[in-house]
């Protein structure tokens, strides 16, 4: 049982993104008479990587009443509307876009369902049109719209999804100051010990500057993972078989273009993939690479080839995949890298943060801060789940025969989890399907859901025209008119180049 109701101190160790977002999770879900504490050392720092979020960013201002334009300001955002992956399926210029889906007039068209299958995404796959043009995301980053373009396109409708590119290390501090300006503290201390009693919960952080007693704790150290990995020996799974990439180097180049692309561009390379992600005023990019198939000197020539002047490093990462496989135990909750961390495709790992946090939350908000073992083993096992998903999905994103480089033959030839295949089978005779996803959510929310599974999934080729067959015949006559229409009507938008609305 975790029993925070008569609790006093919340102490947070670590002041990355994910720990000052643990702080104003915690002063949104705990009353002002529980003060929050968080620590963290100057001198050791910040990752100060990941530049590139998915929407639950968005939802998470409005949680915590930050306002969008002094977010953005401060933290030199753009808007970001999906992923453009380039040469994943070939090393050649090839390429697809994973959108964040929105559409107005066809929002209904979209969102329309039969026998648990989506008709309109059904029919353009079947007639092998790709997912990825639909979404009025794709048409405003097809013709560079600026900044205020979007931002105009955004409040015409509530039901825009988009996103965001920052500058990491701005984030960490405008969130650090949102929170200290709601009063939580922050103490710059190295933390050396944690004291556990012998219940097995930690009474008190050990650091250079003294000792800070708490009732619950938060581990948001990082890579250091110094409370629950190191200090409660919480065991570690390992995702390294199934996603091979084990280091980074993250690098800025100049933003030349007028309008920053609306895009995260993700471009395979011959031992990896580069990210490039457009903030206001410059570009932040990295190799993201397998250590066992090229060494860092190499990295540097194949990204110096490829822009054509010199790359200069801003960091060396390296990561192992995996997580903690329990993220909350006794009074400890971990949080970000501190409980894992799979790469950075997709921009998993903020969101996951966000999510994990708001439904701690909610959890401690909606059961009076009284949380029996039994529901304590179902946010375990459901947090699990969603990393789950995670790796599923990105695995597919990995699931090709080339044969090209070493490094693209042993990723296509990498262990799939039995999930993933049984899934793949599936996906051979029908399209993805809600029901194919719910054993991924935590507390009620899926991160990928089946049009990203279906967008993907069909530019890989793990989703075919031929799983549609079946299904588009259950529809009734009327229904493949309305399809037909719709259709006719793009074709006509696509031949005489103009914006489909
Ligand atoms: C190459 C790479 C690219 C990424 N790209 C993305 C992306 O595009 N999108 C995304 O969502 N995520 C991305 N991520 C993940 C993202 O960087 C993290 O989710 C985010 O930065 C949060 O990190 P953190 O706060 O958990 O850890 P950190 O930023 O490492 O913070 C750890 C904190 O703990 C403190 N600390 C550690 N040890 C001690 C100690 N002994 N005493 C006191 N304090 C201590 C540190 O000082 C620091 O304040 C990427 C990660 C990598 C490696």
């Amino acid at each position: 049982m975790l029993n925070l109701l008569g609790a006093k101190r919340i102490v947070v160790v670590g002041g990355g993104t994910a720990g000052w977002l643990s702080a104003l999770e915690m002063r949104h879900s705990f009353p002002l008479s529980v003060e929050v504490l968080l620590i963290e050392s100057a001198q050791l720092g910040i990752l100060g990587a990941g530049e590139g979020s998915i929407p639950n960013l968005d939802l998470a201002l409005k949680r915590y009443q930050i306002d969008r334009t002094t977010f953005m300001s401060a933290t030199q955002s753009t808007y970001k509307l999906g992923v453009c992956f380039e040469g994943w399926r070939s090393g050649g210029e090839e390429k697809y876009h994973h959108m964040f889906s929105t559409i107005r007039e066809d929002l209904g068209l979209m969102e329309w369902q039969e026998h648990g299958f989506y008709p309109l995404s059904s029919t353009l796959l079947n007639r092998g049109m790709a997912l990825d043009r639909f979404p009025d995301a794709a048409h405003l980053m097809q013709r560079k719209a600026s900044q205020a373009e979007v931002a105009a396109h955004i409040q015409r409708s509530d039901k825009e999804v988009f996103a965001y590119h920052f500058d990491a290390r701005r984030l960490a501090t405008f969130l650090r100051e949102k929170a200290e300006s709601r009063g939580i503290k922050r103490v710059d201390a190295l933390v050396q010990a944690v004291t556990v009693d012998l219940q097995g919960n930690v009474t008190t952080v050990n650091t250079d500057k003294g000792n800070f007693d708490g009732d619950f704790f938060i581990d948001a150290s990082g890579f250091s993972r110094l409370i629950l990995g190191k200090g409660l020996g919480i065991e570690w799974e390992s995702f390294q078989k199934y996603l091979i990439l084990d280091a980074a180097l993250p690098f800025l180049l100049p933003q030349k273009d007028k309008n920053p692309s609306l895009i995260t561009h993700s471009k395979a390379m011959n031992s990896g993939w580069m990210w490039t992600i457009p903030t206001q005023g410059r570009l932040g990019c990295g190799y993201v690479y397998s250590s066992a198939h090229i060494s860092e000197t190499e990295v540097l020539r194949e990204l110096e080839l490829h822009w054509k002047q010199e790359i200069v490093p801003v960091n060396r990462l390296r990561f192992s995949p995996g997580r903690l496989k329990k993220c909350l135990h006794s009074n400890v909750m971990a949080v970000g890298l501190a409980s894992g961390f799979v790469e950075p495709l997709e921009a998993t790992s903020i969101a996951q943060t966000l999510y994990q946090l708001a439904f701690f939350g909610n959890l401690m908000r909606e059961n009076q801060r009284v949380i029996p073992e039994r529901v304590l083993n179902i946010f375990n096992a459901d947090v699990a789940n969603f990393w789950d998903g995670i790796v599923d999905f990105l695995v597919m994103h990995y699931d090709t025969s080339r044969a090209d480089t070493p490094f693209w033959m042993d990723v296509g030839k990498a262990a799939r989890p039995d999930r993933y295949l049984e899934l793949k089978e599936a996906f051979s005779a029908r399209t993805p399907r809600i029901a194919d996803l719910v054993p991924y959510q935590m507390g009620g929310v899926i991160l990928f859901g089946v049009a990203s599974w279906e967008t993907v999934g069909s530019a890989m080729g793990i989703v075919s025209p031929e799983s549609t067959v079946a299904q588009l015949a259950l529809l009734e006559q009327s229904a493949h008119i309305t399809l037909e229409n719709f259709i006719e009507r793009y074709q006509r938008s696509v031949s005489s180049n103009t914006t489909m609305l």
